[in-house]
């Protein structure tokens, strides 16, 4: 493998020794750019300089799979993935002789923020400008860490822009001009096996290997449907995982894809779960090693706190029509206005009026699932035909609208084309792969156990103890 050196030292926080330097350096600045202004005079406006963009190394890195049944709220804040091994004492703010340093705030743009700091607005300006096209400054956000670097005189030498540690820009004065490019970092993806025995709790296994403690309760969501490992691991249980792990520059900067993971019990239980990263958005996920999905893929029910008034009956009485009507459904009498959430991922192929079904709702989930939703009060935001939706989701209220005696819902569902009684669907293997999906998760399957058991490690000298 070939990498592009660093183009520019990475180091935030330049020693006083190197001040002096830079003194010295100013001294001849200053010298020449006298000579200079004698000879060139009249030429000074040419120093706008368009900052040129390097190339950032990238390996296909991947953050943590989304289909992770983890909280909603959990999903949305991305910072499981964060390494704890990335102290953000180095962010503080700083304003002294030769160093400014400091964030992005709501509020505030970058130029007033740096001119607020007393610097020569020609210096910003110029600064600013030699990072066009190399920092979309339009796409800061509040966080997003500067660090200035000064002179004697208070003149920027330096200018570091930090949107992420994997996304660092530097404009430097060269003489009498600015130069700005992106700082190239090397980004390596490495496949790290791990494998230990449980003595004490799976988290400390974790931790005595090395990793963090997120990546144990990573472990525990992928399970959680199957183990609760507060009350049901014990002594001598052994677990392996097969994870990617993010490097910058050669340091450790966050876990990525957990490709694998097993867990057997002394007593001899077994799981085992694999990341399927199939063409399809619908099926990408983990699954067990005979494809079944190890997430619970529908909820239990789609409305909650509400009694269930009439089940799926072929041979009920209808209330209105008096008549012996199969019930393709079941009822929950709620209040109107009540929640009603998706009862998997899937996508909206209906939301109208439809007769006496009032307002329908109907969703078409993976493996030929249907979702039907009558007599709505009203369909969630941004409800309509084509939109996907999650699993959870709200999608409407219950309301009492179409043939109906009062406010309820009613759920139907369908397994091609067909009605099948919701409450006979085992939510949890909802999802299993066949067909030609299955033979694909077979050898994805296959190929991750043969990194799992022969590479017997990361086989990068990167991750070696
Ligand atoms: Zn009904």
């Amino acid at each position: 493998m070939s990498y592009q050196k660093l183009s520019l030292p990475l180091s935030l926080g330049t020693s006083r020794k190197r001040n002096w330097l830079w003194i010295w350096c100013g001294v001849g600045v200053l010298l020449l750019a006298v000579i200079a202004f004698v000879v060139f005079h009249g030429e000074e406006d040419l120093n706008v300089v368009t900052g040129r963009a390097l190339d950032m190394e990238t390996f296909g890195a991947q953050e943590w799979p989304e289909n992770i049944p983890l909280s909603r709220q959990t999903l949305e804040s991305d910072d499981v993935s964060k390494s704890p091994d990335m102290p953000d004492s180095e962010s503080e703010p700083v304003d002294d002789l030769f160093l400014i340093r400091g964030r992005v705030t709501r509020n505030q743009t970058l130029f007033v923020a740096l001119k607020n700091h007393g610097l020569d607005i020609d210096d910003v300006q110029q600064v600013l400008a030699s990072l066009e096209g190399v920092v979309d400054f339009k796409k800061s956000r509040p966080g997003d860490r500067y660090e200035v670097h000064l002179d004697v005189d208070r003149r920027i030498l330096k200018f570091v822009y930090e949107s992420s540690p994997e996304d660092i820009s530097v404009s430097v004065r060269e003489g009498n001009v600015f130069v700005g490019q992106k700082v190239v970092i090397l980004r390596e993806v490495v496949q790290k096996r791990l494998s230990g025995v449980v003595t004490d709790t799976l988290y400390q296994a974790f931790v005595n290997l090395g990793e963090s403690g997120e990546l144990a309760s990573h472990f525990m969501q992928l399970f959680k449907y199957d183990m609760d490992f507060s009350t049901g691991t014990q002594r001598g249980d052994e677990f392996t995982m097969l994870v990617e792990k993010v490097y910058l520059n050669g340091q450790f900067y966050k876990y990525g894809r957990v490709w694998a993971a097993t867990y057997e019990t002394v007593s001899g239980r077994r799981l085992e779960a694999y990341y399927f990263d199939a063409p399809e958005e619908d099926y990408k996920g983990y699954y067990d090693d005979e494809g079944r999905a190890l997430k619970r893929t529908f909820l239990k029910t789609p409305v909650v706190g509400c009694p269930l008034t009439s089940p799926y009956n072929l041979k009920r009485m209808h209330p209105i029509l008096k008549r012996v009507r199969p019930h393709y459904g079941m009822d929950w009498a709620c209040p109107t206005g009540t929640p009603i959430m998706s009862f998997g991922d899937g996508t909206v192929t209906f939301a109208d009026w439809k007769g006496g079904n009032g307002n329908l709702l109907v969703i078409e989930h993976p493996n030929g699932y249907t979702s039907l939703y009558a007599h709505l009060y009203a369909f969630g935001r941004g409800i309509k035909k084509g939109v996907r939706v999650r699993q959870g989701q709200v999608v409407g209220l219950v309301g009492n609208t179409g043939i109906s005696t009062g406010p309820h819902l009613h759920f139907g569902l369908k397994l091609h084309g067909k009605y099948i009684d919701p409450s006979s669907v085992d939510t949890r293997r909802a999802y299993t792969l066949s067909g030609s999906r299955l033979s694909a998760f077979h050898s994805s399957r296959d190929k991750i156990r043969r990194s799992l058991w022969e590479t017997g490690g990361s086989g990068s000298a990167l991750v070696s103890k």
